[in-house]
Formats: C-alpha cells, sequence, structure tokens
C-alpha cells in the first residue's frame, strides 16, 4: 500500500491546486491518499472529484494548528466529515487568529524596516482566509532579504526573529475534540520536528492519547530514518497507530515528493488498517 496521508495544496500554504496535487499522487503510484490543508477543508470537494476520475482512494483530513505547553504543535485529522459543525466553527476559529497574526508580523517586520508585507503575503495566497508564514516567506524572498524560504525562515519568522509573533492556535483537547466530533481519528504530525524534552514529549502523547487520539506519524518527510525507529518505539509503547505521510507543499518547499517515502516498519499496524 502505498498511503501518503499529509499535504498541502494552495487552500493553505502548498503551491498546487488541490486538483494538482492529486494528479501528482497519482502520477507518483500513491494509491491511498489524504489532502490535509492547515486548518482549512476548503480544498476536499475538488480533491476527491479529481480522486475519483483517477480511481484513487481517498479520504478527507486536515491539519490543525495547536498550541501545547506554549510552543506549536499539529494534529491531523483523517477521515473527518468536513461538514461536521464543531470541527468548521473550531477551524474558522483559528483562521480568525491567523488574519490577526497576520497583521502582527506585517507591523513587526515593518518596524525592522519592510514595508508592504501583509499585501505581499496576499498576493501568494489563494485562500485570503489562511495567511501562512509560508506566504510571508515567498514574499520575503521576491522582497530580495534571501535567497530562497528556507534562509527566509531562518532569519526573519522564527522565534527572536523581526517577523516572530507569538500566537495562541487551539487547546490539544480542542483539536482532538473536533477531529473526533467529526468522525475522524486524530494523528500526531512529524513528532521529530517538536523541541520537548524526553519527559515532555511522553507527557505530550499520553495527554494526547487521553484525550481521544489515536496515532502517530513515524514515516514523513521532515523525519530520518533514525526518527522513524524512535517514533515506531513511541507508537508500540503508546498503543498509537502509525501514519506515513509525505507533507509535500511544492517543488523547493518540501523534503520529499508525494508518495516517494520508505514504508511503515511491519510490525506497525498502520492508521487506515481497518478503512
Ligand atoms: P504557520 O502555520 O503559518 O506558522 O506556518 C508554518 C508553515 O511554514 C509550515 O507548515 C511550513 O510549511 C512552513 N515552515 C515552517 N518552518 C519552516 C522552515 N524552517 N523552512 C521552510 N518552511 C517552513
Ligand atoms: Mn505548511
Ligand atoms: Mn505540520
Ligand atoms: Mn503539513
Amino acid at each position: 500500500m502505498n498511503a501518503d496521508l499529509h499535504c498541502h495544496s494552495t487552500e493553505s500554504d502548498g503551491l498546487l491546486s488541490p486538483r494538482e496535487v492529486v494528479a501528482r499522487a497519482a502520477a507518483n503510484g500513491v494509491d491511498l491518499f489524504s489532502l490535509t490543508d492547515h486548518d482549512a477543508t476548503s480544498g476536499l470537494e475538488a480533491a476527491r472529484a479529481e480522486a475519483k476520475e483517477r480511481g484513487l482512494r481517498f479520504v478527507e483530513g486536515v491539519e490543525i494548528s495547536v498550541t501545547w505547553h506554549g510552543s506549536t504543535v499539529h494534529i491531523i485529522g483523517l477521515r473527518i466529515d468536513p461538514q461536521s459543525a464543531a470541527l468548521r466553527e473550531g477551524l474558522e476559529s483559528i483562521r480568525r487568529g491567523r488574519a490577526t497574526r497576520a497583521q502582527k508580523i506585517a507591523e513587526s517586520l515593518s518596524a525592522a524596516g519592510i514595508r508592504g508585507s501583509l499585501e505581499g503575503a496576499h498576493r501568494y495566497a489563494d485562500n485570503p482566509e489562511l495567511i501562512s508564514r509560508a506566504h510571508f516567506a515567498r514574499f520575503l524572498v521576491e522582497a530580495g532579504r534571501a535567497p530562497d524560504v528556507k534562509n527566509v525562515f531562518q532569519r526573519y519568522l522564527v522565534k527572536g526573529r523581526p517577523g516572530w509573533v507569538a500566537h495562541q492556535w487551539a487547546s490539544l483537547q480542542d483539536a482532538v475534540g473536533w477531529i473526533r466530533a467529526a468522525g475522524g481519528v486524530a494523528v500526531i504530525a512529524h513528532p521529530g520536528r517538536y523541541e520537548y524534552e524526553r519527559p515532555e514529549m511522553r507527557e505530550f502523547f499520553k495527554e494526547f492519547r487521553n484525550c481521544g487520539g489515536a496515532g502517530i506519524e513515524i514515516v514523513t518527510g521532515a523525519h530520518t530514518p533514525e526518527q522513524y525507529h524512535e517514533f515506531a518505539k513511541s507508537a508500540r509503547e503508546f498503543g498509537f497507530l502509525a501514519s506515513r505521510g509525505s507533507d509535500y507543499h511544492g517543488k523547493g518547499e518540501s523534503h520529499a515528493d508525494l508518495g516517494t517515502l520508505p514504508p511503515l516498519p511491519g510490525d506497525l499496524k498502520p492508521v487506515w488498517h481497518d478503512w
């Protein structure tokens, strides 16, 4: 099974439209696919239609921004019903927060002598409700502030830099609750990216499980092979289902292309085992 259950379209900070993402997944041999835009489900209808035309199995997904113990984590919802009122309202509240944060980022950049970044970021955003740091990054590259998006993040958009704005996302309990209310399964995205020390990471896994969370990404674009092993151990210990997803955002903005990562360790139970 070539499952890819994590990627982005122009409805959040990806570079391809929902239909284009599905076409690329199909061309790369993916046979079970989910689109998981940040805090938005607006691309799912088009993605499902394209997947149907191509005979590709598709499940509705989303990647929810969460603040836990003062830092940002991402929780993926898979097989969600995008019409669920609880989920829709929750995601709307996060998107409103994004709009406020975008203004603050622009003010912060302006104070550092960079004008027009809010308008600039919007020019790179197809979905005006979903402004991401990635859109600011593309504007800053265009403005000649850094050679590429990766460099721009290091210089401007991370903690301690002029374009950094602290932000409170959803709570872990709310995010998992909305996913479950929408009939979905909640999965911890790219745990290897979180900077918690070991005891705090374990506390995070426990709390996620207590909230009703069920899965963890093992094989994902941001993980090294050592991290596949590390988080496979966590999956065994905490009884989590295992997920695999590239987190593809588009050419030049991704660690991995759709459907190209190694398979999950054979003894783990895949999140799709009973789909
Ligand atoms: P936001 O959710 O608006 O804070 O933006 C986070 C997004 O920015 C992530 O989903 C990535 O797509 C992108 N991103 C975050 N950190 C980096 C980085 N160091 N280099 C490139 N892209 C990044
Ligand atoms: Mn992103
Ligand atoms: Mn993420
Ligand atoms: Mn992602």
